[in-house]
């Protein structure tokens, strides 16, 4: 068992992607690391546990990859998904490193595999886990461990002693006993406040009870918040995350990517009263699927359902539970607890505003419907064909982007703007200074891995000054 009554170099809080790459990269530097995960040895891992890919730019295809996708189109790519509200230099630093990220991580341990198949389309940009998150953190554990990390489960970090910008210990709760752990660094490498619906209702009132967290129910941002308490700079907005829309049926915490429902651009989206609210076809879907949890969040009672006929049944990956299913819209009404009239009102309003087109889910496609709104811009289709179906859907919210400040060696800055002189921020945590808002598929993962090796190596470093 971990021994929390020795002074360590370098101390890491979370037990995550970001806290492993940085527990490593700590130890590889030759400092002495202690890694403390809140969560039992078979929860370890966080919301990691549920990712599948990573993007890191690249000159050229490899073995798992497609095709080249250069520094500069990265940027890009993030520039639009966050219409600019970003850190550019910090960004740009990132999307550099995440470059040789790709090759560090097989040197850990991970091994990639060819992009799944499904709705999102990343063969080219990201890097899919062989085995899934799961298998990716269970290689980074292992060569934790053969490093010499020392690693404490169920061990929660409580409370921090920091002094003027300066680390100087940090109370450990395992078990029924309270720990003084002290250490040269320290790291924070323990995700967003996304599970703590207290902390999420003081932006978005009593709506957050309606809220499902698709990972873990660990990352409630007590270490962020006792940052931002003894003088750390906070950024981004507390009201931006990353938030889709998942199955209703879903528990609260930890549905994980089963419950994620990738079917709107096929059908259409009504809420409580029955009624459309958005463009269901706006954009392609990678670039889309991260706005329908706020577009859920802000309907009444924050449910909505999305409706589609036969014809779309097997175009998309199914959610964990089976849709629900009728032989009329006006049935599918009643098992969905809608007004039977104003559902096939607003069907039949939306299969009279359908222009012909060709139908391509792989393109923006010309099948779009013409004087009604909201208009559905493409895979516009008629329903009618039976049977019809619908899911009912939630906000699932992944993780939130309020973050601690950091520079370039991921190290926190504090209200008055000097560096800290011995914390470091990773993952989650820091996640919004380079995500003002808005997302693109795998740089959770980017975000983890680059800035939790930056600290490992910069909390080494430090520990040997
Ligand atoms: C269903 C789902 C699918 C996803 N798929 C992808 C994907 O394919 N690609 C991608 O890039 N991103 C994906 N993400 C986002 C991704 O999971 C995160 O961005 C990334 O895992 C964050 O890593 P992290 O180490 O910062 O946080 P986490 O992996 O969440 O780790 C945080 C850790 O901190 C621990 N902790 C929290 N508080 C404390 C405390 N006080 N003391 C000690 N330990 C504490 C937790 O137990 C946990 O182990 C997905 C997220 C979800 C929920």
């Amino acid at each position: 068992m971990a021994d929390l009554s020795k002074k360590y170099d370098v101390l890491v809080a979370g037990g995550g992607n970001a806290a492993l790459c940085a527990a490593i990269a700590a130890r590889r530097a030759g400092s002495s690391v202690l890694l403390c995960e809140m969560a039992t040895k078979f929860y370890r891992g966080g919301n990691t546990r549920h990712t599948r890919n990573i993007r890191c730019a690249h000159d050229a295809a490899t073995e798992t990859l497609s095709g080249p996708y250069p520094e500069e189109e990265f940027f890009q790519d993030l520039l639009q998904v966050t219409q600019g509200h970003t850190d550019e230099a910090l960004a740009r630093h990132m999307i550099a490193e995440s470059k040789t990220v790709l090759d560090w991580l097989p040197e850990q341990g991970v091994r990639y595999q060819p992009s799944l198949g499904g709705t999102l389309s990343l063969g080219r940009t990201n890097s899919f886990f062989l085995g899934g998150g799961r298998s990716m953190l269970n290689a980074l554990y292992l060569t934790a461990e053969s490093l010499g990390v020392e690693i404490a489960y169920e061990a929660e970090v409580i409370d921090l002693d920091i002094d003027n910008g300066m680390f100087l210990s940090a109370t450990v709760q395992r078990g029924a006993e309270h720990h003084k752990v002290r250490a040269a660094t320290f790291v924070a490498a323990c995700g967003g406040f996304e599970s703590n619906i207290e902390w999420l209702k003081q932006y978005w009132g009593p709506a957050a009870d309606n809220f499902l967290i698709r990972g873990t129910p660990h990352n409630r941002g007590t270490v962020l918040k006792l940052l931002l308490d003894r003088g750390v700079q906070e950024t981004g907005d507390p009201t931006q995350c990353h938030a889709v829309a998942i199955d209703a049926r879903a528990p609260k915490y930890d549905g994980g990517i089963i419950t994620r429902l990738d079917c709107v651009v096929f059908g259409i989206v009504v809420n409580k009263h029955a009624k459309r609210f958005y463009d269901e076809g706006e954009e392609i879907w990678p670039k889309r699927y991260a706005i329908w949890g706020r577009l859920v969040a802000q309907q009444p009672d924050q449910i909505a359902y999305i409706l589609f006929d036969a014809s779309s049944l097997t175009l998309f990956m199914p959610s964990l539970y089976p849709p629900i299913e009728a032989g009329s819209i006006r049935e599918l009404a009643g098992k969905l607890t809608l007004d039977p009239d104003t559902l096939e009102a607003t069907v039949n309003e939306f299969n009279a505003a359908v222009r012909p087109g060709t139908f391509d889910d792989t393109i923006l496609d010309d099948c779009r419907t013409e004087g009604i709104k909201p208009p559905k811009s493409h895979w516009a289709r008629r329903l009618e064909t039976t049977p019809y179906y619908a899911y009912p859907v939630r906000p699932g919210i992944t993780f939130t982007y309020l973050a601690t400040k950091v520079n370039k060696q991921a190290r926190m800055l504090m209200r008055d703007g000097k560096p800290s002189a011995n914390m470091f921020a990773a993952g989650e945590v820091m996640a919004g200074n380079v995500l003002g808002r808005g997302y693109a598929a795998g740089m959770g993962m980017t975000i983890g891995s680059v800035f939790g090796r930056i600290a490992g190596r910069e909390a080494a470093a430090n520990a040997r000054n």
